[in-house]
């Protein structure tokens, strides 16, 4: 048995966040953690808010958070928790050697790994796009054996989004690793060591030079620390842009280990492969948790508990048959439509929500799960990041942002 001040459970995002402030309040922290969270899939990018409820494109972030309806998580997060996570989150990021770029104000843009630009809110400085803007020239690296990045692709749709006014020229560089498809994972080790990164500068250096864009895919190295990509900028003399691209994401990654060492340093508890499965409640509180080790089962009591298991993706919701939403650690009610007719919209790039990702626990304003009438179901268990209800973080671009601030807010609380 062991007893902490907060329990939290889950590993992606929100809870990494949920711990690094929880502790900052001078709590004593467990995190239960279970898999990688989504760090390996996203861009490991912060996005706020890229689109209204229209679709339409949001300019600045904080005038499209203020037009949300009042279901949505950000209005129950309040601006002010909003603006305070964003400023916790960069501060947590700049003091590991990974500083983040980008406000509340206005988006950054950043080149995806087929060459359209996306809108972002807060992004590593190697990943932002809009750096190229002025360039010349924008020469595409492509890597050969790197599944999933076309430089012609690439080339084709930059040239649409930036303009006929500028040059475009395409290398593929050779990594000498034969007999498997690469990942950008596989050729960011590559880049960083230093025979690896001899052998890239050498294939590059040519096409480079004043007044041009190096445009390559995530590969400058895996850690979240920009040694490579700067490096690479001093060599070539120019700037030099990373896309984002397929998973595993390069840069995801670094984020998480960024913020588990974070994490370390504040003496934070994490504990492997811990499957939360059973709460133990006693009246309208939670007193322990009961989660799967490696060899067996382990209690974990706390006064506080803050859920962050992901909703549908990461198995913090399921659904065995159409009208059946469990929330899987508390049982918390789980809000959404589930008629089997609308939970999906088959268009594969749809203009509209989709129902199955709007589902989610419901909450009140300090983010406790609350029954139909309103009334608090646990006293002591907040819900952050993807169990929330009322938001689609594809659609809108949220899904960072939503995970970043409620877990500030929850660990506040
Ligand atoms: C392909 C893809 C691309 C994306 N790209 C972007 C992007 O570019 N920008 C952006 O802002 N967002 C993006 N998102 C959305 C973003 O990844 C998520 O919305 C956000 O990171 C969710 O964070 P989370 O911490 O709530 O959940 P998760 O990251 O899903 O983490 C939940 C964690 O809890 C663990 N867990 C589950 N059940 C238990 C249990 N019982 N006990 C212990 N642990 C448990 C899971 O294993 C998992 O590790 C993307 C998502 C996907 C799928």
């Amino acid at each position: 048995m062991s007893k902490s001040d907060v329990v939290i459970i889950g590993n992606g995002v929100a809870g990494l966040m949920a711990a690094l402030v929880s502790a900052d309040e001078g709590k004593k922290v467990t995190l239960l953690s279970y898999g990688a969270g989504t760090f390996p899939l996203n861009s490991g990018v912060i996005d706020i808010l890229g689109y209204d409820e229209q679709g339409k494109a949001v300019n600045s972030p904080i005038t499209g958070i203020d037009q949300v309806p009042d279901s949505h998580p950000y209005k129950k997060i309040g601006m002010a928790a909003i603006e305070d996570a964003i400023k916790y989150f960069k501060k947590t990021v700049a003091d590991e050697g990974f500083a983040y770029t980008g406000s509340l104000k206005e988006q950054q843009w950043l080149i995806t790994g087929i060459g359209t630009l996306k809108p972002t809110c807060l992004l590593p400085e190697s990943l932002q796009g809009s750096r190229c803007f002025d360039a010349s020239e924008i020469v595409i690296v492509g890597v050969k054996g790197l599944k999933d990045f076309y430089v012609d692709m690439v080339k084709e749709n930059l040239a649409k989004e930036l303009g006929a006014d500028k040059k475009y020229t395409t290398i593929t560089v050779d990594t000498y690793i034969t007999g498997r498809d690469l990942t950008t994972r596989d050729v960011a080790k590559w880049v960083e060591s230093d025979k690896g990164y001899g052998e890239f500068l050498a294939q590059i250096k040519g096409q480079a030079g004043a007044g041009k864009a190096v445009i390559v895919p995530q590969i400058l190295g895996t850690k979240g620390d920009y040694v490579v990509y700067k490096k690479l900028s001093k060599d070539l003399g120019c700037t030099v842009v990373e896309t984002t691209g397929m998973p595993p994401s390069v840069n995801g990654i670094r984020l998480r280990d960024v913020l588990l060492s974070a994490l370390k340093k504040k003496g934070i508890r994490v504990v492997e492969n811990a499957k939360a499965e059973k709460a133990i409640v006693k009246g309208d509180k939670v007193t322990a948790i009961e989660a799967g080790g490696e060899v067996r089962t382990q209690t974990y009591e706390a006064d506080k508990f803050i859920l962050a298991t992901g909703g549908f993706y990461s198995g913090g919701i399921t659904m065995r048959d159409f009208g059946e939403y469990k929330e899987m650690v508390f049982g918390l009610p789980v809000e959404g439509d589930c008629v089997e007719e609308r939970w999906v919209n088959k268009q594969l790039f749809s203009d509209k929500k989709q129902a199955f990702s709007m589902a989610g626990v419901r909450v009140d304003d300090s983010l406790r799960a609350v029954d139909e009438s309103g009334n608090v179901v646990l006293k002591n268990v907040y819900v952050v990041g993807r169990n929330l209800s009322g938001y689609d973080f594809c659609f809108e671009h949220s899904g960072n942002g939503v995970a970043l601030t409620s877990a500030y807010k929850a660990a506040k609380a």
